[in-house]
């Protein structure tokens, strides 16, 4: 008995319908049907008598249990024709049976319709028996969760959501800036391709490969080329499909999955998003017996049951493997691990060159400073960036993709989609003040990074934006540096506060403070940078768990917490105070600032320093450029 569950609940709902309307029908068929005789006229009850007493009534058919009778009756009033009349009876009366005896008169009985019984009967039976059959069902999938459910009638036997490319078509050339994984996952397509030279030897061939990377770092991209290289089948899955509703549904998708890719072999199964299903057991809500866990367990069973040689890979993602249960780790199983992190400067270069493969780009972009300008960019963004530079060429009935193009592209991935500008002036020129101070703030500390732009055309969420050419793959970050960062930050709000006052300021700067604090509160609770001490009171892998490591504060003392929030104070003043300083020393240059910024919209980095030289000294900031 093999039902899927999804076929059963689409049928159980028609086949509620349908017997509700059938258990209606044992109403509807009630109407009598009367046979042949069509009697439209009507006797009373009353004549009926006095006609059978004068022996004018040759024959009576009863119906509806004797509540209705067809009469054949002698009428004088209409020349003793024979006439077919209805008669209404006052109900079963043994008496006029007896009568019509007496007088001889041809006495039938006729039952209701038989098919409209037969399907009454059957409507009043499905509508129960289908009501009862799915409790049984449900109830049947609820109470057999320890034994793996759904092996007893292979019940949960799911539709596929896994997918099966026979030829992905993607080679190792499609991806790029992520050279090492390359390397390492190379030797897998030998597996898959040639598993006798390994066998040969006595190698055991892994079966596993866990990748671990942020999103959009081309993990999928990765595992497809693998398969693509190989010239294998590639099957996925992601892991979030595995958690349903149902328990046992996600355990037989696994089961699903490998027994199809056991058909197919050799052939490449990619799991995506693996840390759904495979958190550490035992620490999920609804105890030991949650659906995640049994698939888990399915799934580790699936992988030590078949052997390294059989030739299936399976290749699963993640980004978070500190969540992952130990077992899925052991050997055997994932036992390999590859990290795939977004491109350097020299991975951005070969992503956008894949990329720009089937692109028209005119002559004057140069890769390189595209891939310059998007540090920490991943292989998804740079793909998109190119995608949305070649929209933007296309509306703008261009040729070919110019710098223009890009410029708006990085300028959209990175902060959203642009605005209209406002024409209200005092708003705008609280919006000039506070982008200014970031910029001229960022523009007067040496240890910032330069402006790139300063605009008030709004994007995304903000109102206006300053840009920074941020300085990448430097390393270490110094604690000036990141006093600068907290004092720029401060930069908008502290500019509101010198023009407009106290009570003037605006909630254009929550971003900004949100910022600030958390960097603050790292340099306090684990680079030792406050007078708390050299101590490490947060550690990185909190902050993968929950984010921002903002809830992480009962690992110590409500005294030392207290303290943690003085010092963040302490730090986040500093550079409120250090920002208020260069804006009250310079305001002449930033209320020209301002007035351009209002006329232009927008003023480019070397223009704001060029401006701000003329009044005050601009350091030399030391820009790492990355070199090839
Ligand atoms: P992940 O699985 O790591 O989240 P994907 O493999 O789904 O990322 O990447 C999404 C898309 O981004 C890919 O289809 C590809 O177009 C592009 N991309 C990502 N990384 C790379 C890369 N290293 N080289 C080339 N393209 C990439
Ligand atoms: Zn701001």
């Amino acid at each position: 008995m093999k039902f899927s569950w999804r076929v059963i609940l689409l049928w159980t709902i028609p086949a509620l319908v349908i017997g509700f309307f059938l258990w209606q029908g044992t109403f509807a068929t009630t109407t009598t049907d009367f046979g042949n005789n069509t009697a439209s006229t009507r006797m009373t009850y009353g004549r009926f008598l006095e006609y059978l007493e004068q022996g004018r009534v040759g024959s009576v058919d009863l119906y509806e249990g004797g509540r209705t009778a067809i009469v054949q009756a002698v009428d004088p009033q209409l020349n003793n024709k024979t006439q077919v009349l209805r008669v209404d009876l006052p109900g079963n009366s043994p008496e006029l049976v007896a009568k019509l005896r007496d007088n001889n008169v041809a006495l039938e009985s006729h039952p209701a319709r038989s098919d409209g019984a037969l399907w009454g009967f059957l409507g009043n039976l499905i509508f129960p028996i289908l009501l009862i059959g799915a409790l049984f069902f449900l109830f049947r999938r609820s109470s057999n969760m320890p034994g793996g459910p759904g092996q007893a009638m292979n019940f949960g036997k799911s539709k596929a959501r896994f997918m099966m490319e026979a030829k992905t078509g993607i080679l190792f050339d499609d991806v790029a800036g992520i050279e090492e994984a390359k390397e390492e996952l190379q030797e897998v397509v030998t597996f898959l391709k040639q598993p006798e030279r390994f066998t040969a030897v006595g190698a055991r061939i892994p079966k596993g490969v866990l990748l671990i990377g942020p999103p959009g770092t081309g993990k999928t991209l990765m595992a497809k080329a693998i398969a693509g290289e190989a010239g294998v089948p590639f099957f996925s899955i992601s892991g979030s499909e595995f958690v349903e509703m149902f328990v046992g549904v996600g355990a037989s998708r696994v089961r699903d999955l490998f027994k199809k890719a056991k058909e197919n072999a050799p052939c490449l199964i990619f799991i995506d998003e693996i840390d759904a299903v495979g958190r550490q057991r035992g620490a999920g809500i609804g105890g030991g017996n949650d659906e995640r866990e049994q698939t888990l367990n399915q799934l580790l069973t699936e992988m030590d049951g078949f052997e390294g040689n059989t030739g299936i890979i399976i290749i699963a993602a993640t980004n978070r493997p500190d969540v992952l249960d130990s077992a899925l780790l052991r050997p055997g199983r994932f036992d390999r691990q590859v990290s795939v992190d977004a491109p350097d400067f020299k991975g951005r270069i070969g992503v956008l060159e894949v990329h720009a493969r089937n692109k028209k780009l005119s002559s004057e972009i140069s890769i390189e400073s595209i891939a310059r300008r998007t540090p920490g960019f991943t292989g998804a963004d740079l793909a998109n960036l190119l995608n949305e530079a070649a929209i933007l060429t296309a509306r703008r009935r261009k040729e070919a993709i110019t710098m223009a193009e890009i410029n708006d592209a990085v300028d959209r991935v990175v902060a959203g989609m642009e605005g209209t500008p406002l024409v209200d002036s005092k708003s705008k020129r609280l919006i000039a003040y506070h982008e200014v101070g970031h910029a001229i703030v960022g523009t007067l500390l040496k240890d910032h990074d330069p402006v790139q732009k300063v605009t008030l055309i709004p994007r995304g969420q903000a109102q206006g934006l300053t840009w920074f050419t941020p300085n990448e793959e430097q390393g270490l970050t110094t604690r000036s540096q990141l006093m600068a960062r907290i004092a720029g930050a401060m930069g908008g709000r502290a500019a509101e506060e010198e023009v407009f006052g106290y009570h003037e300021v605006t909630t254009g700067a929550g971003g900004d403070l949100q910022q600030v604090t958390g960097l603050a509160r790292q340099m306090v609770t684990r680079f030792g940078m406050s007078e708390l001490g050299l101590l490490s009171l947060e550690d990185q892998t909190s902050e993968v768990f929950l984010g921002n490591g903002l809830m992480n504060r009962n690992e110590y003392s409500e005294e030392v917490a207290a303290k943690i929030d003085d010092q963040v104070r302490v730090l986040v003043e500093k550079g409120h105070d250090m920002a208020r300083t260069l804006i009250r020393d310079n305001r002449v240059v930033v209320d020209r600032l301002v007035d351009l910024l209002i006329e232009k919209e927008t003023i480019d980095g070397a223009e704001f320093r060029q401006i701000v030289a003329e009044y005050a000294e601009v350091p030399e900031k030391e820009q790492y450029v990355p070199q090839l």
